[in-house]
């Protein structure tokens, strides 16, 4: 029996595991949910699961979880604010912590659960491209178990040699190949996509996800963070990282050898593969997921990225490029974007001119600590801010 903690548990991926979870009693057993302020799916999920620990950030909807919970004669006690996400995920019982928050507000339960030496199920890219040294240290200081839950990083996970050590050119690996789906605009007219609206920009071709990071995908700022990711996850240099735009989003990324092979997960565009993945390594569970049919998927195609077209996409490598604090600062930025993009403050194509005048604006630093990152944050989400007044 494994015992487990959903950091973002109302969420796109929060609910998939629940799902995959409510499919093995025998192996997994709940003991905090949490959310930042969505109490009725919460109660809902507190009455299915019975966790130990309901978590919200909102004050109202804490008080509003917690006579809900005892009206429903639960046992579940309601915490609220961002320092008993921590508190949860360091529990001396917990086994595994699922970081399923979105953005930067994900980070500090994550390295929290790495302190601890807890086994991280990695969905939020964010806590890697901000603190990517940080994090990476305190998983290797405290020996946790890191598994990506991304399903590119998934992948590849899968397609490297068991036990990788992060030597790439030592396991004879000589690419990794990530592929991109090319979201809802590969296709766009450019003179269209400066009018394009939030909802065209979440309805994703292949996958249903939360909003940012459908837009996110959108502007393939998405790929941009898991180039970096996958520079953290597995010791690869943005040189080591070919992005590979493959729309019929069925083979989730590839490993090349110096032999010649390229070993590839596929699967059906379901977050229910990876979930179940990390949930059961090194064992395999059933997901839920419909096998897949290769006589229905007929044809894969695959292009170069269009730099032009999509320029987070070169931000995020030249981020990743200048290091240091770089990442973070495109980060925060990107965060700061996308939630004015969602409030219809400024147009999609906007989204990359505030991150790249951000990027312009600020020093890059070297990060050392926490207090690093987090400064970085900061300053980026202010400087982000006053561009987007300004346009
Ligand atoms: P989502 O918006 O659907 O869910 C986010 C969850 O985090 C919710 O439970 C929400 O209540 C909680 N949350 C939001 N803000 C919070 C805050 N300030 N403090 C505490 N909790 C907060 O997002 P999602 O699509 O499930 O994505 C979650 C993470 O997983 C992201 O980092 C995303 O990049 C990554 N990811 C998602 C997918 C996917 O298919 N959805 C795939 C790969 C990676
Ligand atoms: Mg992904």
């Amino acid at each position: 029996m494994q015992n487990l903690v959903i950091l973002g548990s109302t969420g796109s991926i929060g609910t998939s595991t629940l799902d995959v979870v409510a499919r093995h009693p025998d192996k997994f057993n709940i003991v905090a949910l949490t959310a930042n302020r969505q109490a009725d799916l919460l109660l809902r999920q507190c009455i299915q699961f019975k966790p130990r620990y309901a978590v919200l950030l909102d004050d109202a909807a804490t008080v509003q979880l917690r006579q809900w919970v005892r009206e429903a004669g639960l046992s579940t006690e309601v915490l609220s604010g961002a320092e008993a996400l921590e508190q949860v995920s360091i529990l001396p019982e917990v086994d595994a912590v699922m970081a399923a928050i979105v953005g930067a507000a994900g980070l500090r339960p994550t390295l929290a659960a790495a302190h601890a030496g807890k086994k991280i199920l990695l969905a939020n890219k964010e806590t890697l491209v901000m603190a990517g040294n940080v994090f990476m240290d305190a998983v290797r200081a405290s020996g946790s178990v890191l598994l990506p839950i991304d399903s590119e990083h998934n992948a590849i996970f899968q397609a490297l040699p068991r036990g990788y050590d992060g030597d790439l050119a030592g396991n004879g690996v000589r690419r990794i190949l990530l592929t991109a789906s090319g979201g809802p605009f590969r296709n766009t007219p450019l003179s269209e996509l400066q009018n394009v609206t939030p909802e065209q920009a979440c309805a994703h071709p292949n996958w249903v996800m939360g909003r940012k990071i459908s837009v996110d995908s959108a502007s393939m700022m998405n790929k941009g963070l898991e180039v970096i990711e996958a520079h953290w996850l597995f010791n690869a240099g943005a040189d080591d990282i070919q992005v590979v735009v493959h729309p019929q989003s069925v083979i989730h990324s590839l490993v090349e050898y110096v032999d010649g092979s390229v070993l590839a997960q596929l699967g059906n565009p379901d977050m229910r593969t990876p979930i179940a993945y990390g949930l059961a390594w090194p064992e395999r569970i059933d997901a839920g997921v419909a096998p897949l049919d290769l006589f229905k998927v007929a044809t894969m195609s695959f292009t170069a990225p269009d730099f032009e077209r999509f320029p987070c996409l070169a931000l995020a490598y030249q981020a990743l490029r200048a290091a240091g604090t770089a990442p973070a600062i495109l980060n925060a930025a990107n965060e700061v974007a996308v939630a004015a993009f969602l409030d219809k403050q400024i147009s999609f194509l906007s989204i990359p001119r505030v991150i790249e005048a951000v990027l312009d604006a600020l020093s890059v630093n070297a990060v050392g600590n926490l207090d690093d990152v987090l400064g970085a944050d900061d300053e980026a989400r202010r400087a982000a801010q006053q561009k987007i007044r300004q346009t």
